[in-house]
């Protein structure tokens, strides 16, 4: 997609110079019937042609590199005044002003044709999506302990944005530039279009700017706009980086002002490689792939007569019938084709269906082209295997059914890409492209008296005293922070502690990651109270075989490991909620199974595949899980009906979905028509906490069943009384379930639990249905209760009720007083303080109510 922007043509009323490049100059191929520059065997090629196919780097003309040097110094010496005449004498325009004011691309947008404006947003919504997943990461290393290393990538102040005007605006380009570089949190972009005969760049150029919110649009073209960029006028910002397809004045003058500014990677013609082989099964296989790669090459082809399209088909055959059918293919597809001229002298310049014996052949040849496109045609056994060899490619695409339009316009994926070989050091425009890096680096007085010998040592042979004696001055530091000497402070090559004795500072070293400094050791605040009902557990004890079990548990389950995976307890749980054995995975509480899922789909430090997003109030352990696997939480504050708001969750696009349901601490059950949009829009895996599903009856592990991207979290701590036992499990996809399982390790549930929940399950059960009942009942009761002391207790679908109590914190201290304990929240969104109570047997609820009449009386009055 970079290529028809190099083209003379891209901007020629902007373009001082002669068009050096044309499709009429280029003939149709000579070379008899064949439409193609090379065919045949790419050893048997002789080497004119081969270096023809090679050989993709572009010359720059003297003209063309006089001519822009002249434009540079008019720019620098007068300033707007030479970028006024070069419009007058270029564009044929007079401008007054050069800056577009806003309102204009807002028109332009506006009346943009709805379809395209569609397309557009589409494009750039997941151009968004993609650069925001690849955005880099601030790291910190500790190569010793005491000195620590930060590497932080911090967003360029001002980019300048080139948009080639004529036949060669792209909106495309201008949404591939300006979005990674909002996303990667550039201060201000700027763009810089030619003037059309009316004085402002194209509408598609201005509605682009406006969908992609640039800061500012000048009407500015060629050398003169790189030039303006670079180097500052009194209405253009110079700016830090120049990014942008142009003509040959545009990329010289680039190259020109390349001490000035940074600049990109130079953009030569369109490329694509097919790289294929005759897997194909059925000759109606082997057609669809000649016709999907004829129809790929035709697409490249039509960018420019420069265009290099070239298939490599892998093969034993002496001559390949695959080759055979893409020429065919081609020359049938040619004849329809709108852009056959085009098309017709790349491919006698620049086309080729070459053959080699095999895989490996073609994967150095591919890597040795190093194309802008590679498209990937390879039967299924050997695709990972060649995907992972190729290395020198600007972007690939696998399969057939990925074209490369797709990846031009709407994948997100950047079709600003390295050409003409130059991806065998270059990568595709990004998000990188748009930041640089700030290191920081800190030494602890105990870690500098640690490295000053050594570094004193290497000044001094150097002969760098100074430095040496920078260093030298905290060999004693150590000694002065604690009063204690150090060995080596002292100078002797001694290690922490190898003489036996605890070195100074030893006791408070850290050599956890730093977040474990910023969390606090997670306290619910549960201290021994006659009658706790803070932590929603059954009150009414612990299932009768479950308990018989356990009191009876033979010494041989302690002795020896338990059941790999818990796999006996894996199928009993799944016949209880109606799945199949591969779909679960146990763990030890469901904390465990959250902690462990967190591991296994978020990536640590990398953003924002390490956000994790949940609607709040909710579960206190999420952010702390999140934290500790080295993600990112994002709390979303619930909408006033309790539900979650699912857009703003959306838009932080987390790879990991938290959502409780009823949820804990409001007991409000998520719609389910939410749950299904999560589901289907969010770009990771959505986890739903069903800690206390069965006090609402409702689940959605059926949905877990039929989509890839939901583990519903389950627990036996609550319904079933096992708390203690420690027994979660989860539901979901077999690959999902399995990835956790992965993560949480073969042992995680012990034997004793194991067993008694193995009773519960198959003993239990009529147990267990009586006492949630039960808790149903007490609950509603309970809120009755709450109701006619006037209170508003929040409808609740679990075991616990939530009421708005004002000073809620002190209503929990004046009722732990009075030997009662009920969870205090404070200042929940929409409610206010709150107090959670677990319920219970009645009496027990009876108790609470007395204690809660007199705290509150206390209390509030
Ligand atoms: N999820 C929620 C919503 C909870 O309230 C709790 C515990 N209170 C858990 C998960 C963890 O439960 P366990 O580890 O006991 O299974």
């Amino acid at each position: 997609m970079t290529d028809p922007i190099t083209s003379a043509s891209s901007a020629p009323s902007t373009d001082p110079g002669p068009s050096d490049r044309g499709v009429s100059d280029r003939g149709v191929s000579d070379r008899g019937a064949s439409l193609l520059r090379a065919r045949g065997r790419w050893e048997a090629l002789d080497a004119t042609t081969r270096r023809a196919l090679e050989d993709r780097a572009s010359t720059v003309d003297a003209t063309v590199r006089d001519r822009t040097r002249a434009i540079i110094e008019d720019v620098r010496r007068r300033g707007d005044d030479a970028l006024r005449e070069m419009a007058r004498d270029y564009d044929r325009v007079s401008l007054h002003t050069l800056d577009v004011p806003r309102a204009e691309w807002d028109d332009a947008l506006t009346r943009l044709d709805p379809m395209l404006r569609r397309a557009l947003e589409r494009a750039a919504r997941n151009i968004a999506a993609v650069h925001r997943d690849f955005l880099p990461v601030t790291t910190r290393s500790t190569p010793e302990p005491g000195i620590t290393v930060v590497r932080r990538p911090d967003p360029l102040g001002r980019v300048g944005l080139y948009a080639p005007g004529g036949r060669a605006a792209y909106p495309s380009s201008l949404l591939m530039g300006a979005i990674p570089a909002r996303v990667a949190g550039v201060g201000e972009i700027i763009v810089c279009s030619p003037p059309g005969p009316d004085g402002r760049p194209p509408d598609v150029v201005l509605a682009a700017a406006a969908l992609a919110n640039v800061d500012r649009v000048f009407a500015l073209g060629g050398a003169g706009a790189i030039a303006a960029m670079a180097l500052g006028t009194a209405s253009v910002p110079s700016v830090d980086r120049i990014m942008g397809p142009g003509n040959a004045y545009v990329a010289e003058a680039k190259l020109q002002l390349v001490s000035s500014v940074a600049i990109d990677a130079p953009a030569g013609p369109s490329e694509l490689l097919v790289l294929a082989d005759d897997s194909a099964n059925t000759e109606a296989d082997a057609d669809a792939n000649a016709d999907t790669i004829a129809r790929e090459m035709l697409a490249q082809a039509e960018h420019d007569p420069d265009a290099a399209v070239l298939a490599v088909i892998v093969s034993e055959e002496r001559v390949s019938s695959l080759a055979m059918r893409v020429e065919a293919a081609l020359s049938t597809q040619l004849a329809s084709a709108p852009r056959a001229d085009v098309i017709r002298a790349a491919l006698a310049a620049r086309g080729g269906v070459v053959q080699v014996s095999s895989l490996e052949q073609g994967i150095t040849f591919a890597n040795r082209w190093a194309a802008e496109h590679l498209l990937l045609l390879v039967g299924d056994a050997v695709r990972d295997r060649t995907l992972a060899a190729l290395r020198n490619v600007g972007t690939v695409f696998v399969g057939a059914s990925s074209s490369v339009a797709f990846g031009d316009y709407m994948t997100g994926a950047n079709h600003v890409l390295p050409t003409a070989g130059a991806a065998r050091s270059y990568s595709g425009l990004s998000t990188l492209d748009f930041v640089r890096w700030t290191t920081w680096q800190e030494v602890t007085p105990a870690a500098a008296a640690m490295l000053a010998p050594d570094v004193a040592c290497f000044a001094d042979a150097e002969g760098l005293p100074a430095h040496a004696a920078a260093a030298r001055a905290w060999v004693n530091a150590s000694q002065s922070e604690s009063g204690h000497a150090s060995g080596s402070a002292s100078g002797s090559a001694s290690g922490p502690g190898v003489d036996g004795t605890a070195r100074s500072g030893d006791t408070h070293r850290r050599f956890a990651r730093p977040v474990y400094d910023d969390v606090p050791l997670y306290d619910p605040k549960r201290a021994p109270v006659a009658l706790d009902l803070t932590d929603n557990t059954n009150l009414w004890g612990m299932p009768p075989a479950a308990e018989r079990t356990w009191r009876d548990m033979p010494v041989t389950q302690v002795t020896r490991y338990p059941s790999l995976y818990a796999a006996e307890l894996k199928t009993a749980l799944a016949s209880y909620v109606g799945t199949t054995p591969d779909r679960l995975v146990t763990g030890c509480g469901s904390d465990d199974i959250l902690d462990s899922a967190m591991r296994a789909f978020g990536e640590p430090g990398g953003e924002p595949g390490s956000v994790v997003a949940g609607s709040e109030p909710s579960f206190a352990m999420i952010p702390i899980f999140a934290r500790m696997n080295g993600l990112r939480y994002v709390g979303v504050t619930e909408r006033a009906d309790g539900q979650p708001d699912l857009e703003a969750l959306l838009a932080v696009r987390p790879r990991i979905l938290y959502l409780c349901s009823p949820n804990n601490p409001t007991g409000a059950l998520l719609s389910r028509e939410l749950l299904e949009r999560a589901v289907r829009e969010v770009p990771g895996v959505v986890f739903l906490d069903e800690a206390y599903a069965e006090f609402a009856g409702v689940s959605a592990v059926d949905l877990a069943q039929r989509v890839d991207n939901l583990l519903v979290i389950r627990t036996m701590s609550k319904a079933f009384g096992l708390a203690g036992l420690r027994v979660g499990y989860a539901i979901g996809a077999p690959a999902l379930v399995r990835d956790v399982e992965k993560s949480r390790g073969p042992y995680k549930l012990n034997a004793m639990a194991e067993q008694a929940a193995l009773a519960a399950l198959r003993q239990d059960l009529p147990w267990v249905e009586e006492h949630v009942a039960l808790a149903v009942t007490n609950r509603d009761r309970l809120a009755q209760a709450l109701s006619a002391r006037g209170f508003s207790p929040l409808p609740s679908h679990a075991n616990y009720v939530c009421v708005p109590v004002d000073h809620a914190v002190a209503v929990g201290q004046a009722l732990r007083a009075r030997g009662v304990a009920a969870r205090p929240f404070e200042a929940l969104p929409h409610v206010g303080d709150t107090l959670r109570i677990s319920v219970g047997p009645w009496p027990l609820l009876e108790q609470f109510l007395a204690a809660f009449d007199d705290a509150v009386r206390e209390v509030n009055g």
